[in-house]
Parts: C-alpha cells; sequence; structure tokens
C-alpha cells in the first residue's frame, strides 16, 4: 500500500501550519437568527470550518406513540454536506453520522427544560456545509445556541471545541490536518456557567497529565467562545429591540 508521508505540524517556533500557536483558536465567527423559516438558528464558523445549526418546536411529537407523558423528546440528525468535504462525501447518514448526531443529543438533553413540555417534539438539524476539523464540536455550540434562539428554556448554553496531540503537544482546535496527522484528538463540551462536562471523547493516546493539560485548554477555549455566543444573542435582542 502506498505511504503517505507525515508533514510536519508544527514547526521549530512552535508555529502550526495555519500560523497558530498551541492555545489558538481559529478566527472564530457566530450569529444566531440566520435562517427565517426556522423557530430558531445560529451559524458557527472557525476557520474554514462552517457549520448551520437549526431547531424547530417545541411541537406535537410524531409519530404520536413515541410521545412522552412526562417530557418533549429531543430529536437530533447531524449532517455533513456532499460538498462539505475534499472528498464528495455520500449522500444519506452514514454510521459516523449517526454516532455524532446521538452524542450531541445526550450533550443537548442536558440542558434543556425538556420536562416543560410533555408530549411534544423538539427537532435539531445541524449542517455541516464546509468540513476542517471540528464539526461536532461546532455543531453543538451552534445547536445550543439556535435551542436558546428559539426560546427554548434551558439551564445553560453549551460551548464545544476539540483539542489534542500533534507532533507531541497539547494543541487547541484542531484543523482537519492537525485531526488526521496528530497523535489525540478530543472534543469537548462543556455547560460553562456550572462548567459541566457534557460531551468528552478521546481518539489517539494522551497520557494522564496531558489528558488534564488539554481539558484545561479546553475549557480556556470555550470560555472565549461562550463569549462570543452570549455577544451573539445580545446583538440579536439589542436589535430586535431597536425595531420595537
Ligand atoms: P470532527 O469534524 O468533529 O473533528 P472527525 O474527527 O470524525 O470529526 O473528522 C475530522 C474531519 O475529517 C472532519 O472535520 C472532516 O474534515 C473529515 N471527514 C470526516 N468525515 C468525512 C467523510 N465522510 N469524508 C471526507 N472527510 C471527512
Amino acid at each position: 500500500m502506498e505511504q503517505t508521508a507525515r508533514p510536519k505540524l508544527i514547526d521549530e517556533n512552535g508555529r502550526r501550519l495555519d500560523g497558530r500557536g498551541p492555545t489558538d483558536l481559529r478566527p472564530l465567527r457566530i450569529e444566531v437568527s440566520v435562517l427565517e423559516k426556522s423557530d430558531g438558528s445560529a451559524y458557527v464558523e472557525l476557520g474554514k470550518t462552517k457549520v448551520f445549526a437549526a431547531v424547530y418546536g417545541p411541537k406535537e411529537a410524531h409519530p404520536k406513540h413515541l410521545s412522552l407523558p412526562d417530557r418533549a423528546i429531543l430529536n437530533c440528525r447531524y449532517h455533513m454536506t456532499s460538498f462539505s468535504t475534499d472528498e464528495r462525501k455520500t449522500l444519506g447518514m452514514t454510521r459516523r453520522e449517526v454516532e455524532l448526531s446521538k452524542v450531541i443529543r445526550e450533550a443537548l438533553e442536558s440542558v434543556v427544560f425538556l420536562e416543560e413540555f410533555p408530549r411534544s417534539a423538539i427537532d435539531v438539524f445541524i449542517e455541516v456545509v464546509q468540513a476542517d476539523g471540528g464539526t461536532r464540536t461546532a455543531g453543538l455550540t451552534a445547536a445550543s445556541l439556535a435551542l436558546a434562539d428559539a426560546g427554548i428554556p434551558m439551564r445553560e448554553l453549551i460551548a464545544a471545541v476539540a483539542v489534542g496531540k500533534v507532533d507531541g503537544r497539547i494543541v487547541l482546535d484542531l484543523s482537519d490536518v492537525e485531526d488526521k496527522y496528530g497523535e489525540a484528538d478530543m472534543p469537548v463540551g462543556i455547560a460553562p456557567r456550572s462548567n459541566t462536562i457534557v460531551l468528552l471523547q478521546l481518539n489517539g493516546k494522551m497520557t494522564k497529565d496531558e489528558f488534564r493539560q488539554g481539558l484545561m485548554l479546553a475549557q480556556m477555549g470555550i470560555q472565549k467562545i461562550y463569549q462570543a455566543q452570549c455577544e451573539a444573542l445580545r446583538k440579536k435582542y439589542e436589535s430586535s429591540m431597536r425595531e420595537a
């Protein structure tokens, strides 16, 4: 089998391929209410990773027999568009997308007051329009904002980012190439107000110390993302108050 040479991901000055230092996030852009037809929506961009989230509901659950008498069901679909990756992604849901939909749903369930909407359903759609690493975490960040934008009562928001080990260094916010050729990739989702971990996965190997360092770095990055989330919501409410 043909072997591709592993690229050097961090240079002698500690700079990553895109010029970032180990603890830098990619340029971040967060907006809410970006789609007109859904009840709530958000857009999250981290460098070249671009993700939309849309929320419908709470509405009557279909089929009815799946509804719950004491709370709403939360449906979540994480999906990558065919044009989001270098090689055209197959149409339809892959096993990876089914798994990511589940872990993102479980994270969201931990913050939404589902018990306020018995027999209803809340649908969350995440569409990755361009993938350059960290799509599940950008998707979770966007989904929690879209829920807030839809006015669904939540304990708090969720912000998420991946950390990992690249050329022996612990780094924040892995790009696709760092994810592919690095030694480890650890997506982390946190509800920042209570500092609760709501998503944690680890692909690859890290020592205990590296894990701790990675988690601290993720918390730092998440604080920045959380501030941008709050800013996006504030902007929306300021402009709707001006219009009123
Ligand atoms: P995440 O996007 O959350 O980091 P992965 O670690 O599974 O999730 O994927 C890393 C990157 O690999 C993605 O962001 C994307 O750029 C690429 N990738 C994932 N799935 C596919 C696919 N089916 N086809 C092509 N590229 C993919």
